[in-house]
């Protein structure tokens, strides 16, 4: 099949590899001139384990191609997928679906007879609806179909979650249409379920998975803090519950809060559908407000732990990312939690593996390092805000050798807290009691 991915992000280049590496034709459109010379030269503009070799392999064969040139990309393209992003308008909460509707206005004179236009990126109900109107408005005699197809993979893990997804969600009226959509996942997923479904619906999985998943992460979030009041261990209570596999052990790892490019924006767009619509998403809306609370609270977990006053101290925090194994540092809750200290006067150190080109557009007066010794040596307090393996192998005993005080922060239960305490740390941690 041959195929147009419009943006050149998380999902579209992802999406993008995983369709050639099933052996379709497949070019990746980017605005960006510099990811796409990047791309051009085997550069990837974001860092995804894996990615730079699958892109390599199919660049290599001929099936992946990278150009600026929106139009010659869709002219012969039998599906265009539009995986641009679709971020949070400043202040208002709702998804900005500018980048959306300029790629429709863009690909809709030049599509194929028949093309169909497939938005994998995250919009609220009834955009698929309007992108339909756009483009029957520039081009009213061809036909097209506008499907909705929402990706559902998390960065870090964007190939295994593409290549192997619990479903793929369609959502499409036509039956021509559906069956290419159909051809080109049944080909290559085999027993995967494809949920088809109509368009109005598929946006709307979209939004209600993520808000599930975020109100999973904000329920755990709340129960650690109930076990750290009462003495009991949130991990084992995670596992307790989660074995029942109608609640189920993921997305129940207690945190300093949910962040990330996907979570933060959808469920505060998915609240914005429903006041439109004139809804009360109570529990939506509680989530939102719990997480933020949550965030801020961090930096008073780690004032408490060095005894009630950050001034003057310095704080190394290891890890940047709102995950590991992602470069991504949109909405990462070490933001919010660096800012908190430094105003408490903290003197700030931090080590990312990768995301500290990134962290260093979102922080200021930071110093970001690329080893995590170095990022400790003098500190007063030692932070774990992103749980990289790097991290998880740090040797706890050389970490105490240099820092100024043995002060553990970890805010991912990243470590065995009997391990930390034995190199010498005092320990705090999330959900239980760190009285090591
Ligand atoms: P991103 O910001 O990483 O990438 C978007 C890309 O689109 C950018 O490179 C930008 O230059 C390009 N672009 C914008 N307008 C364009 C146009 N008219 N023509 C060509 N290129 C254009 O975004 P992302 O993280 O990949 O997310 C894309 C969408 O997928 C969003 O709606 C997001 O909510 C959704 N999503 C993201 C994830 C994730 O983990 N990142 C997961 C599932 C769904």
């Amino acid at each position: 099949m041959k195929i147009a991915v419009i943006g050149t992000g998380y999902v579209g280049l992802v999406s993008g590899t995983c369709f050639a590496e099933w052996g379709h034709e497949v070019v990746c459109v980017d605005k960006n001139s510099d990811k796409i010379a990047g791309l051009k030269k085997g550069r990837l503009p974001i860092y995804e384990p894996d990615l730079d070799k699958m892109v390599a392999r199919n660049h290599a064969a001929g099936r992946l191609s990278f150009t600026c040139d929106l139009v010659a990309a869709v002219t012969n393209a039998q599906v265009v997928f539009i995986a641009v992003g679709t971020p949070s308008r400043p202040g208002q909460g709702d998804a900005d679906l500018s980048f959306v509707y300029m790629a429709a206005r863009e690909m809709a004179p030049f599509l194929a007879e028949g093309a169909i236009v497939a938005v994998k990126s995250t919009v609220p109900v009834g955009t698929g609806d309007a992108v339909e109107k756009i483009i029957a408005h520039i081009r009213p005699y061809g036909s097209f179909s506008v499907a909705s197809n929402p990706e559902f993979l998390r960065e870090g893990v964007a190939i295994g979650d593409f290549l192997q997804p619990d479903r793929v969600v369609i959502g499409i009226e036509d039956g021509r249409a559906r069956a290419v959509m159909a051809a080109l996942y049944e080909g290559s997923l085999g027993a995967t379920p494809l949920v088809f479904t109509d368009r109005r619906t598929s946006e709307l999985i979209k939004y209600a998975s993520n808000a599930f998943l975020a109100t999973k992460i904000t329920f755990i979030n709340e129960l650690a803090d109930l076990c750290e009041k009462v003495g009991s261990n949130v991990g084992e209570l995670a596992l307790g519950i989660g074995l029942d596999r109608r609640i189920g052990t993921r997305f129940l790892n207690a945190g300093p809060g949910y962040g990330g490019s996907c979570f933060p924006k959808d469920t505060l767009a998915l609240l914005r559908t429903a006041q439109d619509y004139g809804v009360v998403l109570r529990i939506v809306e509680e989530t939102i407000v719990a997480n933020e609370a949550r965030k801020r609270k961090m930096a008073l977990k780690v004032i408490e732990a060095v005894g009630g006053d950050v001034d003057g101290l310095t704080v190394a925090v290891l890890g940047l990312t709102f995950k590991p194994d992602t470069d991504d540092m949109r909405e990462a809750p070490s933001v919010p939690l660096i800012e908190t200290l430094q105003r408490y006067g903290a003197v700030v150190r931090a080590y990312d593996p990768v995301g500290t080109e990134n962290a260093a557009r979102l922080l200021e007066e930071v110093t970001l390092l690329d080893d995590p010794y170095e990022c400790v040596r003098d500190a007063d307090a030692v932070v774990v805000m992103t749980e990289w393996d790097s991290i998880r192998r740090i040797d706890l005993s050389r970490l105490r050798r240099l820092v100024r005080a043995p002060v553990l922060i970890d805010l991912r239960n990243a470590f065995e807290p009997g391990a930390a305490s034995a190199a010498g740390f005092h320990v705090s941690v999330i959900g239980h009691r760190s009285d090591h």
